[in-house]
């Protein structure tokens, strides 16, 4: 049977546990053998330590985040049926995780993993795997384990490191066998790496698909947080600047803006025309307390500028409203509760279609065919080059560094009109 393993890399989101379960349980439904690989690149650069495996790895960058990615009270979760998982029995849990970072799971595996936030399987940031000796251990470690097919969920640098390792899996092959690390039969057999991607960011970032995994639970976060914060600004007749996440897109921005009914906003696809955007702030602003308004909420995109690409700053629009318009205002900047909690449903739902869907590509992918990302259009589950989207989603970042905004709307949506 083939050998499928799954790995969440980069920032966490809500829903990469649905995949993650998805994939373990299609996976298992097509016949293959399933592996989760724990703490991202880092986990299949460290493989299973010498105890566990033939020949240990050099190549070390610091320490993956520090405990154990799963938490007590889901060990007894954790514990594999169907004689499938190889190592998870009641108790044993933590410490025979320890330096084990390449797992093989079963059905029950994954059970409860949907309505989790965050990753339990862990994610890092990996110096090692940026280089190409760190990219040859992961190789290394994957051949050791059989395995020949990966899901990874994670944004578009997660995502570009998956598609370098597939591209050099040719030379990394043929240094292996040549180091003696890995037998001929192994060289045959491990020719080709199928590689699919699932992208998970809260930011809803990447071109070519509708919604990011995760980018769902983040705005109900923020709406959540914005609702809490209207009733302190209503009762004191405050403003309260809010920023709220994204890089260098405003989607979170935008859609927190449209459901919460914020006075302003402040994106950076769309900076303000004029160089003067505090006078018209402030001129809407005073309309609405005109009207008779008690609260004024402003939204800001963590990547807000201005028309000359100057960061617009909170505490900066803080200053502007007490000064022009004497209003009492506080900032706001809602971090990290944006990122975690209980996934929404509809990330529970793209993230299971889409894992099941992953499993399907990866085992169809031929050494031929560029590596495929999944997304969404129009309500349908689809697959596209994963390079290519990545490539636009950065191309994104330079429209907007060059100041060609609606260049950079039209390369996430290609029907999008100004
Ligand atoms: P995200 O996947 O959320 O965009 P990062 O950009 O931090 O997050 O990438 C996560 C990890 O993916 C990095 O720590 C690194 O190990 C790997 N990675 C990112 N970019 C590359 C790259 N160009 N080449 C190889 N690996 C990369």
């Amino acid at each position: 049977p083939k050998r499928l393993a799954v790995l969440t890399s980069g920032g966490d989101c809500s829903g990469m546990n649905a995949a993650v379960r998805a994939v373990v349980k299609m996976g298992i439904a097509r016949g293959c053998e399933v592996y989760v690989v724990r703490e991202g690149w880092e986990g299949l650069v460290r493989g299973n330590g010498p105890e566990h495996d033939v020949k240990e790895t050099q190549v070390h960058s610091g320490t993956p985040s520090t405990a154990d990615p799963i938490p007590n009270r889901r060990r007894g979760n954790f514990v594999a049926t169907y004689g499938e998982g190889e190592l998870l029995k009641e108790g044993e849990g933590e410490q025979t995780l320890k330096d084990r970072y390449i797992i093989r799971v079963g059905w029950d595996d994954v059970r409860g993993f949907a309505s989790l936030g965050g990753t339990l399987i862990g994610t890092a940031r990996c110096a090692a795997f940026r280089e190409v000796e760190g990219r040859r251990t992961a190789a290394l470690n994957l051949v050791k384990h059989g395995i020949d097919a990966l899901v990874v969920c994670g944004g578009d640098g997660s995502l570009t490191g998956a598609d370098r390792l597939r591209d050099e899996w040719p030379e990394h092959l043929a240094a292996l066998k040549e180091r003696g690390d890995i037998s001929a039969e192994q060289f045959e057999t491990h020719s080709h790496l199928n590689i699919v991607g699932l992208v998970g960011s809260i930011d809803n970032d990447m071109a070519g698909t509708d919604m990011t995994i995760g980018a769902t639970t983040a705005l109900h976060r923020i709406c959540e947080a914005i609702d809490s914060i209207s009733s302190t600004a209503s009762s004191h007749s405050r403003a309260f600047i809010v920023e709220v996440m994204g890089r260098n897109c405003g989607w979170l921005a935008l859609m927190a803006a449209i459901a919460t009914g914020a006075d302003y906003m402040f994106i950076p696809e769309r900076p303000p025309t004029s160089e003067d955007w505090q006078s018209s702030m402030c001129s809407v602003l005073d309309r609405h307390r005109k009207e008779g308004k008690r609260k004024t909420i402003v939204i800001i995109a963590e990547g807000a500028h201005d028309c000359n690409l100057k960061p617009i700053s909170p505490d900066e629009v803080k200053d502007v409203l007490t000064e022009r318009l004497g209003l009492d205002t506080r900032v706001t900047t809602l971090g990290h509760t944006q990122r975690g909690g209980a996934p929404a449903a509809y990330d529970r739902i793209l993230a299971t279609l889409q894992g099941a869907e992953a499993v399907e590509a990866v085992l169809e992918a031929t050494p031929d065919k560029p590596s495929p990302v999944i997304g969404i259009q129009e309500n349908k589950i689809m697959r596209q080059p994963l390079m290519e989207a990545v490539k636009k989603t950065q191309d994104v970042a330079k429209a907007i560094a060059e100041k060609d905004f609606n260049r950079a709307l039209s390369l996430r949506d290609p029907e999008f009109e100004d």
